[in-house]
């Protein structure tokens, strides 16, 4: 599996250090503690994408390099500028950017930390430029209480649009991604068993993948007709 292409199988497959393996008609998809990898033997066709919030945008950037396209479809009239929108209640608390997603965003998207800055965005170091009162007293850190600065890496706050927004510049920039603002998703195409597409105001987009990144929201996934729950 050294070259990340793998023959396809039977069965998702685990290796030795923990990454599972998904084989397809195409390639391989494989999922590790780090992220998500899409190893295609041949050019794939059309991917759909379902909510463009946070994980519909990381996922449609990944799936930009394997497919020929990338459908990303989202039921709210996304706003030009960074705002809240109805589809993510969520967003009118801040956020902040953690070294993890950082190192990831940057990975996806070069000179991205340049584009938070440019945009508002304030840079911290995790451990010693923020605290919190805890029951316990001041804390340099959230989840446990720690009295005393403990630098830990480098962090972004900013309200979610603006962060939404900065990625989905990115995103929207790629040459092979569409989008469909204002269109909701209520069913998926269903072909025997498998998930072959996607209806959006009675027209039937298929494709040969279909990622379900609608969030908490009821989304695609209780759709009676293909049986999930
Ligand atoms: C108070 C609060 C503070 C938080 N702070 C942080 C933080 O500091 N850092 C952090 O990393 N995370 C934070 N989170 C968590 C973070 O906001 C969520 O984990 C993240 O937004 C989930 O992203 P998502 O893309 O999975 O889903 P969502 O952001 O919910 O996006 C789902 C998208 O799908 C669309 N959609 C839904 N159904 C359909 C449909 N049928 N058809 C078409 N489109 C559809 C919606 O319009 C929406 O755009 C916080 C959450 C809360 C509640």
């Amino acid at each position: 599996m050294g070259d990340g292409v793998h023959t396809p199988g039977l069965y998702a497959e685990e290796d030795v250090v923990g990454h599972w393996t998904f084989p397809g008609p195409n390639g391989t998809i494989r999922v590790s503690g780090g992220g998500l990898e899409v190893a295609l033997a041949m050019p794939a066709g059309r991917a759909v994408v379902v909510g463009s919030g946070m994980a519909g945008l990381f996922s449609t950037r990944v799936l930009s390099d394997c497919f020929d396209e990338v459908v990303l479809i989202d039921r709210d009239n996304i706003p030009e500028a960074p705002s809240t929108r109805a589809g993510v209640p969520q967003g009118r608390h801040f956020h902040a950017l953690l070294p993890g997603g950082l190192n990831i965003a940057r990975d996806l998207f070069p000179g991205f930390t340049e584009d938070l800055e440019a945009a508002g965005a304030v840079k911290c170091v995790a451990g010693q430029d923020f605290c919190a009162f805890r029951p316990e007293g001041k804390s340099y850190a959230l989840a446990v209480f720690q009295p005393e600065p403990r630098p830990m890496g480098i962090i972004y706050f900013m309200s979610r649009a603006l962060l939404e927004d900065c990625v989905r510049r990115r995103v929207e920039a790629l040459p092979n991604v569409r989008t469909r603002y204002r269109s909701v998703v209520r069913e998926p195409l269903i072909d025997g068993e498998r998930v072959t597409g996607v209806i959006v105001g009675g027209e039937p987009i298929p494709a040969e993948l279909v990622v379900d990144a609608t969030g908490r929201n009821a989304g695609i996934r209780q759709s009676r007709s293909c049986g999930l729950k």
